[in-house]
């Protein structure tokens, strides 16, 4: 019996399990989705995603699912933003915009930092007790 099986998330079918979380004909959906906004930007590199969304028909949803997996680069559609998920921000590529980015980058320096600092401070005291001389 194979329990590499899987309910895909769109339609609720049971499915076997590929790398992509969804189930076969989900997936041809989507590629096919993928493909229809793919055309249509690099005729109208300019559009907004509510623009692509109009004249296409795909949901703005499925628009900005392509736009976070990055899946559409949107350097040369600069148009095309959505928001950034921690702040709302208008962004381009990614999930965060730029100061999330850094503000995040940040966060984990200093933590990394705290940390750093705790094991200097074990190592000094360590070294105080181990030159101590014994009486
Ligand atoms: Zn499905
Ligand atoms: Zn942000």
């Amino acid at each position: 019996m194979d329990l590499n099986v899987a309910n895909c998330p769109r339609c609720g079918r049971i499915y076997a399990k590929t790398l992509r979380n969804l189930c076969p004909d989900c997936l041809r959906e989507e590629e096919e989705l993928y493909e229809i906004v793919y055309r249509y930007l690099r005729d109208n590199p300019k559009s907004t995603v509510q623009q692509v969304s109009e004249n296409t028909g795909v949901p703005e949803e499925r628009i900005l699912g392509f736009l976070r997996q990055d899946r559409i680069m949107s350097s040369e559609w600069s148009q095309l933003t959505y928001p950034c998920e921690r702040c709302g921000t208008q962004i381009n590529t990614g999930r965060f915009c730029e100061s999330c980015n850094q503000e995040m980058q940040q966060s984990l320096d200093s933590a990394a930092r705290s940390i750093k600092g705790k094991n200097a401070d074990q190592q000094r005291s360590g070294y105080h007790i181990g030159t101590r001389r014994p009486r």
